[in-house]
């Protein structure tokens, strides 16, 4: 087990680990001496920034692993409801190109029923060299520990050395649990993923420190590399139907002392179009006021065939449901349009906003959404939504 102390007779008192400590881990004891608490995750800073070298930090062996053994990228494709998830094919789309750069080959990892082979075609056409299709009665219904267990079996039996997963709900809760089982790295959320050809690593890259610094993480020493991604980060490639590909099934057992039984799956979203799949968002923040005044941003989003979003202090207030925030703890979305009513511009909330054309709404004319919008509209933000539901529904507009 790796651990961490501090030499108490060594030690001066002179804080200097204290503001080096990232993680506000250390302070001082009643009698000046440097004390590790309960939040230190071994990263070593401390270590380093001690001029008297009163820290000894002792590391886990490291076990090496045969890098040569592992090939391939994968992605999970998640299936549910007779759906595929968008994400996956973005994640085809992305990691062709890397696979390009790295000369390896792309496999769509897909789980569930006999049924699922049917999609092979479409994943080929999307950019997978080859479809693993791993098949089971009992992977019909999303399963974190079935899932875990038969996607640990096909790693250990083929060796990927990058998985590439959706930030979805459900790859949330996975990838983290395939990636202890594995004893590798995983990196959530990336918005960027590169290849380092010359050293033949995936560079996985992620807002860090609360979005207001990008980190590149590797994982050198340990396969699988995984990544997670969250839907629409990335475009999927055009279907190219000449594409040829192969498709591979493994007719898998399930893992004994499965604990969870689906019994029914919900939509926590509720009918309507998802702001993930929306066209046109009409997204409101702080400046909407109050609770009552979203019902206005829902109307203009009937009329527009499109989605309400806000941003998290809504979410926080209670004024609005989680699944309809954008942003960095929220999801990220990529519609054709994006009206952006009394919303400030915080570098979390643009995180989380890919789209063609924004359109922003506040009576603040320095508000810094104006520097990121196509278009500036500086005024009420309800006086907007009110002009623009009436003008619509007495002109009879379409939105096309
Ligand atoms: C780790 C972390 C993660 C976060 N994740 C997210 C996230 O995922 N999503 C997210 O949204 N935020 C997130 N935040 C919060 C983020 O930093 C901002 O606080 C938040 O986005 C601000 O929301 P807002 O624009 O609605 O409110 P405010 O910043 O309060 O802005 C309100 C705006 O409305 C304008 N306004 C006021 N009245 C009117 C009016 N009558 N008409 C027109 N305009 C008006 C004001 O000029 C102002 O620009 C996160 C923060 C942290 C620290
Ligand atoms: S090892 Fe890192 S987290 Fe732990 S006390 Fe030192 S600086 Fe803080
Ligand atoms: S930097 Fe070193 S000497 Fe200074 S308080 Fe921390 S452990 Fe003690």
């Amino acid at each position: 087990m790796a651990s961490i102390k501090v030499l108490t007779d060594v030690c001066t008192g002179c804080e200097s680990c204290v503001s080096a400590c990232p993680f506000g881990a250390i302070a001082l004891n009643d009698d000046g001496v440097a004390q590790i608490g309960d939040t230190c995750t071994l990263c070593g800073s401390c270590v380093e920034a001690c001029p008297f070298e009163a820290i000894e930090l002792t590391k886990d062996e490291e076990k090496t692993v045969d890098l040569s053994m592992w090939q391939g990228i994968w992605v999970f494709c998640e299936i549910a409801n007779g759906a595929m998830r968008g994400v996956g094919p973005e994640l085809l789309g992305q990691a062709r190109k890397l696979a390009d750069e790295l000369h390896t080959d792309v496999t769509a990892l897909i789980l569930g029923d006999a049924e699922i082979k049917d999609y092979a075609p479409e994943l080929i056409a999307r950019g997978a060299d080859k479809v693993l299709a791993a098949v089971n009665p009992g992977l019909k219904e999303l399963n974190d520990i079935a899932y875990t267990g038969v996607v640990y079996e096909l790693v250990q039996k083929y060796h990927p050395e990058i998985i590439l997963m959706g930030a979805t709900g459900f790859g949330r809760s996975m990838a983290p649990r395939v990636a202890a089982r594995l004893r590798t790295g995983l990196t959530a959320d990336c918005t960027i993923l590169s290849a380092d050809t010359e050293n033949h690593l995936l560079q996985q890259t992620r807002p860090a420190f609360g979005g207001n610094l990008m980190a590149t993480i590797i994982c050198p020493k340990h396969r699988p590399q995984i990544a997670t991604v969250r839907p629409k980060v990335f475009a999927p490639l055009a279907a190219d139907e000449t594409r040829h590909g192969e498709l591979i099934v493994e007719n898998v057992n399930l893992p004994k002392d499965i604990l969870i039984e689906t019994l029914k799956t919900l939509n926590a979203e509720g009918e309507g179009v998802s702001i993930a799949d929306a066209d046109i968002i009409v997204a409101v923040g702080k400046g909407i006021g109050s609770a009552k005044n979203i019902a206005l941003a829902e109307q203009l989003a009937n009329l527009l065939g499109g989605a309400v979003a806000v941003t998290r202090p809504l979410v926080d207030l209670g004024w609005y449901g989680y699944t309809h925030q954008v942003g960095q703890t929220g999801k990220t979305v990529a519609p054709r349009l994006y009206i952006a009513c009394g919303i400030s511009g915080a570098i979390q909330h643009l995180a989380g906003i890919a789209a063609e054309t924004v359109v922003a709404v506040n009576n603040d004319p320095d508000a810094p959404i104006f520097s990121h919008a196509h278009y500036a509209i500086n005024c009420d933000c309800v006086d907007f939504l009110q002009t623009m539901v009436e003008t619509i529904k007495d002109k009879g507009y379409k939105a096309v």
